[in-house]
């Protein structure tokens, strides 16, 4: 808000969402923008407010890609129309053209009357095809338009789909995921299991090193999720520092062991800052595992490798812990056993 005053730019919602990333500091190029035009004056004009919104927030607003897509695909929807339409004119005429022939033919006494109903038929020929050929371009040019369109669409549908820190699947992916996992599992008969990753004391971490150099651990993580899954195995970032994959026709053992190769890949890698070579150690994750049982529902089954996992938190953290666990930690507190 100091910002906006400070500059004199209206308080309207992209003016303070420009203003809010900013602040969030999530968007490093904006940022960095928005740096560089104030150590240079010392002030942004709205003009330039409205560049950098352009240049960083615009181009990812899915709502406007799809907005200009579907405004495109109108527009070629109403050329073909309107090249459809002179044509069934012309079509017309044509035949209005061949049935006056007709007529005047019947009633030609002379060579040179047929000659000229002949000239004037094969010019009125002439025409038809000549509008003909004009459909025939403008439709094939629509039919590859409307292809990039589709590209354009399954681009933006991808995006939608997307977490873009850690190009995993995002958590409108997820949620629509184990929705469909449960309604097959429950159809089909057809199990499937499920982890959720949470990083040990991130908080320290992005305390210590930063949001930014937190933000490439993410990544890290990621990958490490990325290359420990694989075929049918959906993996989403399912918030800031929490990895969710649903492993399809899984037992909780095998799951298990999937979970088991994430968290020691992560804890294996020692982490280096790039740009200047500093060592930051090594950083841990816990990981909870549930499995589909008869019965359960998107939030039983989340609510168990949840529970799993504050369960691997509490006993240590850098560990994997399955519903099986929690049942053994149960059966303990009820025997008046530590877990
Ligand atoms: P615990 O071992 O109990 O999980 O400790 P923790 O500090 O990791 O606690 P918690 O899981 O509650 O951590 C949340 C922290 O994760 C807060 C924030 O610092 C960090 N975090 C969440 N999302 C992001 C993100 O997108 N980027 C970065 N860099 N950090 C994030
Ligand atoms: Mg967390
Ligand atoms: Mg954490």
């Amino acid at each position: 808000m100091g910002q906006l005053r400070r500059n004199e730019i209206p308080a309207y919602p992209r003016n303070y969402e420009l203003w809010y990333t900013y602040c969030a500091g999530f968007n490093h190029a904006l940022n960095k923008a928005v740096n560089d035009i104030l150590r240079a004056r010392g002030r942004i004009s709205l003009e330039e407010v409205n560049g950098v919104y352009g240049q960083f927030l615009a181009p990812s607003r899915l709502g406007d890609r799809i907005e200009e897509v579907g405004g495109k695909i109108s527009d070629e929807i109403n050329e073909v129309v309107g090249a459809v339409e002179k044509t069934i004119i012309a079509t017309s005429r044509y035949c209005e053209s061949l049935n006056g022939a007709t007529n005047s033919l019947a009633q030609a006494t002379e060579r040179a009357q047929v000659v000229s109903i002949a000239k004037e038929l094969i010019e009125a020929t002439r025409q038809t095809e000549a509008t003909n050929r004009v459909l025939e371009a403008q439709l094939a040019d629509s039919r590859s338009q409307i292809a990039d369109l589709q590209q354009s669409l399954d681009a933006i549908r991808y995006e939608s789909l997307t977490d873009e820190l850690t190009t995993l699947a995002n958590r409108k992916h997820f949620d629509q995921s184990i929705e469909r996992a449960v309604v097959n599992a429950e159809e089909a008969n057809d199990s499937f299991s499920l982890l959720i990753t949470d990083i040990d004391h991130f908080k320290n971490f992005n305390d210590t090193f930063g949001h930014q150099t937190g933000d490439q651990v993410l990544r890290l993580v990621g990958l490490a999720v990325k290359q420990n899954v694989k075929g049918q195995d959906i993996a989403c970032r399912y918030g800031g520092e929490e990895f969710a994959i649903i492993l399809p026709r899984t037992t909780l053992d095998h799951a298990r062991t999937v979970a088991d190769h994430i968290r020691v890949a992560v804890m294996s890698k020692e982490l280096v800052k790039r740009s200047t070579g500093e060592n930051l150690g090594y950083i841990t994750i816990s990981v909870g595992v549930s499995t589909w049982q008869a019965g359960d529902t998107v939030q039983s089954v989340i609510e168990r490798a949840d529970s799993a996992l504050y369960l691997a938190k509490r006993t240590g953290r850098n560990r994997v812990c399955t519903e099986r666990d929690l049942e053994i930690a149960e059966r303990r507190k009820d025997t008046g056993r530590v877990a």
